[in-house]
């Protein structure tokens, strides 16, 4: 049984005094904790105050990005401890961002992921093909890929069991979602290349979320699939009220 997982990644928005207010607000909007898993990712300056505020609830923290060694001359870095240290239970590595717009390849997706392990922290590793490569018939070589790169050394025991997010390149921050049926044949697309790679046990297991545009109006139809886990959700999920709209959509699934 796979619960099913509502993850918000803030990106580069809000500062301190506004994550707090987004997160007080979310946690009023519920008067009793919603069936489904939730995890918000603030920017790292937010991390340790948006902490604060999440003890004892329901929703858990998570980092953006992190970097694989435990301390030393890496200037601008923060390691998988500094983030343990302050509460960190998931972390985003290989978004379609940092491999994009900062040149990340997979063996530092890879790299990131092991070293979160090492401290416990979850990793949520992200895959996702660009629109011409989903044109030229190659989507799935290219998530194979991926998939084949980033998880390179990480370990599938159940303690740190990572998350797959399936975010198609196309679908991130356009207003274009992928529709439930092509979102669903990439999942099931993943889950067999984790059955081939990892074993049945390791497939059943894994969660694999859905990103690319998700919103209140179209999560039900995304997160009734089969195949698909939960959400990672970007611009919706910088406003409570539809954060919390998209959380409803996957209670009871
Ligand atoms: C994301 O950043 O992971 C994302 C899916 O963004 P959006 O929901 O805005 O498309």
């Amino acid at each position: 049984m796979r619960r099913i997982l509502i993850a918000g990644n803030w990106k580069m928005h809000k500062g301190v005094g506004e994550a707090v207010e987004l997160v007080d607000e979310l946690l009023s909007i519920f008067s009793s904790p919603p069936s489904c898993e939730v995890a918000v990712m603030p920017p790292f300056t937010a991390l340790h105050p948006v902490a604060g505020r999440l003890k004892g609830s329901f929703v858990k923290l998570g980092a953006q990005n992190v970097y694989w060694e435990d301390q030393g001359a890496f200037t601008g870095e923060i390691s998988p401890s500094m983030l343990r240290e302050i509460g960190c239970h998931y972390a985003i590595v290989g978004h379609s961002e940092r491999r994009h717009i900062f040149g990340e390849p997979d063996q530092w997706v890879a790299k990131k992921a092991v070293a979160l392990q090492k401290v416990g922290i979850i990793p949520i590793i992200c895959v996702g093909e660009r629109l011409e490569e989903r044109e030229a018939g190659d989507a799935e070589g290219v998530v194979a890929s991926q998939l084949e790169g980033s998880t390179q050394g990480v370990s599938w025991d159940p303690e740190t069991l990572p998350v797959i997010a399936y975010e198609p390149v196309w679908a991130i921050g356009t207003g274009k979602t992928a529709t439930p049926e092509i979102a669903q044949e990439m999942h099931v697309f993943i889950r067999g290349w984790l059955s081939e790679n990892e074993g049945d046990g390791v497939a059943s297991r894994v969660r694999i979320l859905y990103g690319g545009s998700v919103k209140p109006e179209n999560a039900r139809g995304l997160l009734a699939q089969r195949d698909i886990d939960g959400a990672l959700v970007g611009g919706a999920s910088l406003k409570a009220q539809s954060f919390a709209g998209i959380i409803r959509e996957g209670e009871d699934l």
